[in-house]
């Protein structure tokens, strides 16, 4: 077997149409594919529909594809979590069934955060958001973002979640999403590999984090993501150093949802610090 070339141009985390991303399934392959992407898992939130039109075009030109999905988590005292499936079998009906209940909470959800937003002046957001939804199983809060930046109550996506949509704003909607523990096992079973997801995106302290990577790692959780979308490089730093102390592999996503919505584009992350076992070493 050849050394695993800790250089790949990998991207193993990002959105199309099938969740909240902007293009569709095919469309992200091709621009990753124009962006010399090497490498390419298409992990849409909850959702596997988008992996076989993914493939074929990986397929139609010569990118290698990992099947990968993006599942919501609920930690602790109301934090939510995102676990990277990579290598998993689309096809696995364990792991279907269990998305699709997943999804299933999503519309009640949608439902309960347009009322909420309602009372603070936000009105006709459920259908306002829908317009922004293909796949009407998924309603995230990005759509609802989309929404509110074109009704002009907020000047971006990310400023939405900062006056509206995160965790404690006025649309925040408590919502029970799968364990950490039955993700992890939802992918082991599916024949994957379990990824912590952007784990700088998480507001909770670092010696929290300390406990999370250790019950991830109890659990059968094996990577995290040690570069993500935006970070700074003394951050993509300390994700390294928490790599080798907690023996994890270290995973690279650029977690891109659109053009001009999104900080890093696919495939233009920057490397991997040295010293690292990368998470492909599983994949290829
Ligand atoms: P949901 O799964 O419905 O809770 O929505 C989560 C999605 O909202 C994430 O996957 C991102 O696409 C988006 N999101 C969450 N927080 C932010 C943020 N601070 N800035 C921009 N987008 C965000
Ligand atoms: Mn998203
Ligand atoms: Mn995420
Ligand atoms: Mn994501």
């Amino acid at each position: 077997m050849s050394a695993v070339n800790s250089k790949l141009n990998a991207d193993l985390h990002c959105h199309s149409t099938v969740s909240d991303g902007l293009l569709a399934p095919a469309e992200v392959v091709r621009r990753a594919y124009a962006h010399d992407a090497e490498l390419l898992a298409l992990t849409d939130h909850d959702e596997l529909s988008g992996l076989a039109e993914a493939r074929a075009a990986a397929d139609e030109v010569g990118l290698r594809f990992v099947d990968g999905v993006e599942i919501s988590v609920s930690w602790g005292n109301d934090t939510s979590l995102h676990i990277v499936g990579l290598g998993i079998d689309p096809a696995h009906a364990g792991l279907r069934e269990s998305l699709a209940y997943l999804r299933s909470g999503r519309d009640r959800r949608a439902r309960l955060m347009s009322e909420e937003l309602d009372k603070v002046g936000i009105h006709g957001a459920y259908e306002g958001a829908l317009r922004y939804v293909s796949n009407p199983s998924l309603v995230s809060r990005a759509h609802f973002a989309r929404y509110i930046v074109e009704i002009g109550r907020a000047r971006d996506v990310k400023s939405v979640f900062d006056y509206w949509l995160g965790k404690d704003k006025p649309g925040y909607v408590r919502h029970v999403w799968a364990s950490l523990e039955q993700a992890v096992a939802w992918v082991r079973n599916a024949g994957g590999v379990s990824v912590i997801a952007h784990p700088l995106r998480y507001k909770i302290s670092r010696q929290e984090l300390r406990r999370l990577f250790g019950e991830f790692r109890d659990f059968g959780g094996e990577a995290i993501e040690v570069l993500s979308g935006g970070q700074c490089e003394a951050d993509t730093l300390e994700f390294a150093r928490y790599a080798r102390e907690f023996g994890f592999l270290a995973s690279r996503g650029s977690d891109f949802h659109g053009p001009g919505e999104s900080r890093v584009d696919l495939g233009k992350l920057a490397a991997l610090p040295e010293g690292l076992t990368p998470v492909w070493s599983k994949l290829v």
